[in-house]
């Protein structure tokens, strides 16, 4: 059979140019990582070409006996990976498995409260323009926008006032720890179900570098491409509740909201999971929290206002308004120095989502290619450069030219795939 490249130039070509951008460019997107080729030769395996509807033992297709252990192999090791009694390895993306959870314990047009998206939420935990904004009455909490830290007695108030019936922890962009204990609380009180949605920080809570919501919360959901490092996907979890619980989510995810299982990335996430349990992991997410820490620590020194004053975890959202520099604008020129992140809303921002006063930086795509504290500041020191050239209208094209030649020669240092195993 013909490769790629021979029988769709068109195609190979633009894989080979995604392939190079990956190692001649920083990568900073918080949710971003690069995956081991163990788990990219899974998800290009065999298994695609598996339909098989149902759970392993129970399909509606023959010719499940080999994908069934690949499935058997992600759920027990997901369940080992996260200290829980429950795991479904089948939601397609993080959006999935969170659509799972809004079918299976709540009826649309019941109340629900979840992070506001301008202040570090998910657009499935309510916004508008998303599923769960349409169907649910959506109550937002935020952050105090002093201090830029989660505000619970706030967050306290509204449940009483409103008594939602699903009250939601996580994030996609706070870079402090959450008190899932003082949510649990407030959610009790209310008597609400507590799900966490801990798609960012999952290898974190793996590692056991970060609170692990599973003691707390009656669900919790993620994906597993982040922080967890495996293939693009999403997963649901939960500990102690029992099996009456559980069936809510098995039935909510197939059939309520998806067909066939992808049988190739569920093997992928049966590596990955395989990839948290070795002892390497933890070493590379406490070095992930290091290096977050370390590029905060430059920003800081240099005058910025770092969102909530630090991080705790494995981002941070910088507030570039006294800068009088949009996140747009910061994107695009950082982006021109191959230096990928995004613009972000920060508290009470002026500007429009399109546009923003913040840039999110995070640190785990960057770890996985090796980069340590040295880098990290020194990539900050670029960021700083190129962002304070832009604020005093001094000569950007300059300022881009010369972090360009030198984030090349530190990418050369640092291959993606070149420096891993596998
Ligand atoms: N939940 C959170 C907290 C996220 O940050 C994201 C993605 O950014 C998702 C869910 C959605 O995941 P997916 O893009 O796989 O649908």
């Amino acid at each position: 059979a013909p490769s790629i490249a021979q029988f769709d130039p068109e195609l190979a070509a633009v894989i080979a140019a995604e392939s190079a951008r990956q190692e001649a460019h920083i990568e900073l997107i918080a949710s971003e990582n690069y995956a081991s080729p163990a788990v990219m030769e899974a998800q290009g395996s065999s298994l695609t070409n598996k339909y098989a509807e149902g759970y392993p033992g129970k399909r509606y297709y023959g010719g499940c006996e080999h994908v069934d252990i690949a499935e058997q192999l992600a759920i027990d090791r997901l369940k080992q990976v996260f200290d829980c009694d429950y795991a479904n390895v089948q939601p397609h993306s993080g959006a999935q498995a969170n659509a799972a959870v809004f079918l299976a314990l709540v009826s649309p047009g019941d109340t629900v409260m979840g992070m506001n998206l301008a202040q570090g939420g998910h657009l499935t935990h309510g916004n508008p323009a998303n599923f769960s904004g349409k169907h649910y009455k959506i109550v937002p909490y935020g952050l105090n926008t002093e201090t830029g830290l989660i505000d619970y007695d706030e967050m306290e108030r509204i449940a009483l006032e409103t008594r939602p019936k699903l009250l939601i922890g996580g994030f996609s962009a706070y870079s402090r720890v959450k008190d899932w204990a003082r949510m649990r609380a407030i959610a009790d009180k209310v008597g609400a179900y507590f799900w966490v949605d801990m798609a960012h920080i999952a290898g974190l809570v793996a590692a056991g570098v970060y609170p692990s919501p599973l003691p707390h919360a009656h669900v919790v959901t993620s994906t597993t491409h982040k922080t967890l490092r495996g293939p693009r996907g999403g997963i649901i979890l939960s500990k102690g509740q029992g099996e009456d619980f559980y069936k809510k989510f098995q039935s909510a995810v197939f059939p309520g909201i998806q067909g066939g299982p992808l049988m190739h990335v569920i093997a992928a996430k049966a590596v990955a999971f395989k990839e948290a349990l070795e002892p390497g992991f933890k070493a590379y997410q406490q070095q992930v929290v290091a290096n977050a820490r370390a590029m905060a620590s430059v920003f800081i020194e240099r005058g910025y206002k770092v969102i909530s004053g630090g991080t705790d975890n494995h981002l941070f959202l910088l507030d570039l308004i006294a800068k009088n520099v949009t996140g747009k604008d910061a994107e695009a020129v950082i982006g021109r120095a191959h230096i990928t992140a995004n613009k972000n809303s920060v508290p009470n921002d002026p500007k429009s989502p399109f546009v923003t006063s913040g840039l999110r930086l995070g640190s785990p795509a960057s770890t996985t290619r090796g980069f340590k504290e040295a880098e990290m500041k020194q990539v900050a020191t670029w960021i700083a450069d190129l962002v304070d050239t832009m604020s005093a209208g001094g000569d950007v094209e300059a300022a881009v030219t010369r972090v360009r030649g030198e984030v090349a020669a530190l990418c050369s240092r640092f291959p993606v795939y070149g420096a891993r195993p596998g």
